[in-house]
């Protein structure tokens, strides 16, 4: 089984094998096998409709689907709720009857679930390999090293606030948590940079660079005020610590490569061919974007924009293409289209195809839980209380 798609990282059109009889998948789980079956790989979308819908039918309460709204649709029509990360891992935990909670999203995402919700309710990812390529661009071993140069360079009275973005591993949640940090959102975001400069003298905020951008650009703190730590080569110019010594706030050097595809031309192209037409991208993007955008906001904004306008209204949209085609659909009144003329999904989100969900789907009608995400509870308690603290905002 082939899918033709268009990667966001290469812009090239390739054929990824999708699901080989060969494929095999790697992760640490012990409840859980390697390798998805190859018969499931070779099944029809029919059959694979039956046996996900029949399996669905058998857990019933039990189960809770919760979909991305990056999913394509042939998963998110599975979806008992949909939503962004954080939604979703809140209506999860507001799921007790659920036993299994299958998120099909990211890695990250199933973590924060797993952190959320109740110590029976088991977590489960579909496809173990889908991750997120901005999460990966900060891990642990680089946070601490970074959180080492600063205090040295500052000293004793640092006053770093860590700040996260929820796209970050269990483990990165958990160092602000322990450090007087918080996780933020990219709807809440605004909020979190006012408290973290209520309790602190500068932020350090990871993994996306633009998101800590735009969002400090927001809250008055000037472009000279802001230093990019890049993780491969921390103090590689001249100015470096010099930078970081004037910084009020330290941007990770970390983006999401289906957000940086959205550029000031594709917008001007845009109000060229529809005049008066509102663009609506992302805070992911670049800021020369999202300064030159109509509006910006997370994915809950864009649906909530697009929702409550009139018939008649036209957009331009600068996030991922599912969710824009999604809109297209579900608003035929209004013209929606997405600002890159070239059709490309999250390419992680994508691993998470029908045959994994049917996969694991009948593994828990036969009582087995495979690819299941765990967090350890020392990184789940420190995890809660920085997402506490934001919660309490
Ligand atoms: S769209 Fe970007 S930030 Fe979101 S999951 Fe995909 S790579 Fe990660």
């Amino acid at each position: 089984m082939t899918l033709q798609t268009t990667c966001a990282e290469s812009q090239e059109t390739r054929i990824l094998p999708l699901l080989s009889p060969h494929t095999r998948v790697k992760h640490d789980l012990s409840k859980s096998s390697d390798t998805i079956p190859q018969y499931y790989a070779q099944m029809s979308g029919n059959e694979l409709d039956r046996r996900i819908s029949a399996a669905r039918a058998t857990l019933a309460e039990r189960l809770v689907i919760l979909g991305h709204h990056y999913q394509r649709d042939e998963i998110i029509k599975y979806a008992d709720l949909r939503g962004d990360s954080f939604k979703l891992s809140q209506l999860a935990a507001a799921r007790p009857q659920a036993d299994y909670i299958v998120f099909c999203g990211v890695h990250f995402m199933a973590e924060s679930a797993d952190i959320l919700s109740a110590a029976y309710q088991k977590v489960i990812l579909p496809n173990p390999s889908a991750g997120c390529s901005m999460a990966d661009m900060a891990n642990i071993a680089e946070v601490e090293e970074c959180w080492q140069i600063l205090s040295d360079i500052f000293g004793e009275d640092a006053g770093i606030i860590p700040v996260t973005y929820m796209n970050s591993a269990a483990n990165l949640k958990a160092f602000c948590g322990r450090n007087g940090g918080i996780v933020c959102t990219s709807s809440n975001a605004p909020a979190v940079i006012a408290w973290a400069f209520r309790h602190g003298k500068r932020v350090l905020f990871f993994p996306d660079e633009h998101l800590g951008r735009n969002t400090a650009l927001t809250y008055g703190i000037a472009e000279e005020h802001m230093a990019v730590w890049n993780p491969k080569d921390p103090l590689a110019t001249e100015n470096a610590e010099e930078e970081i010594e004037r910084a009020k706030i330290i941007l990770w050097k970390g983006y999401c490569s289906t957000h940086m595809r959205f550029s000031v031309q594709q917008i001007e192209k845009a109000r060229a061919e529809y005049p008066g037409i509102n663009v609506l991208v992302h805070p992911e993007c670049r800021h020369e974007v999202v300064a030159t955008a109509d509006l910006y906001g997370s994915t809950e904004f864009i649906i909530q924009q697009v929702e409550k306008a009139p018939a008649g209204t036209q957009w331009a949209i600068g996030t991922e293409i599912n969710l824009v085609h999604r809109l297209a659909t579900e608003h035929p009144e209004q013209l929606i289209f997405c600002l890159d003329p070239i059709v490309c999904p999250c390419s992680t989100m994508y691993r998470i195809h029908p045959a994994y969900l049917a996969w694991v789907l009948e593994a828990l009608v036969h009582g087995e839980v495979i690819n299941q995400v765990s967090v350890d509870e020392e990184t789940a308690h420190w995890a809660r209380v920085a997402l506490e603290r934001m919660l309490a905002l």
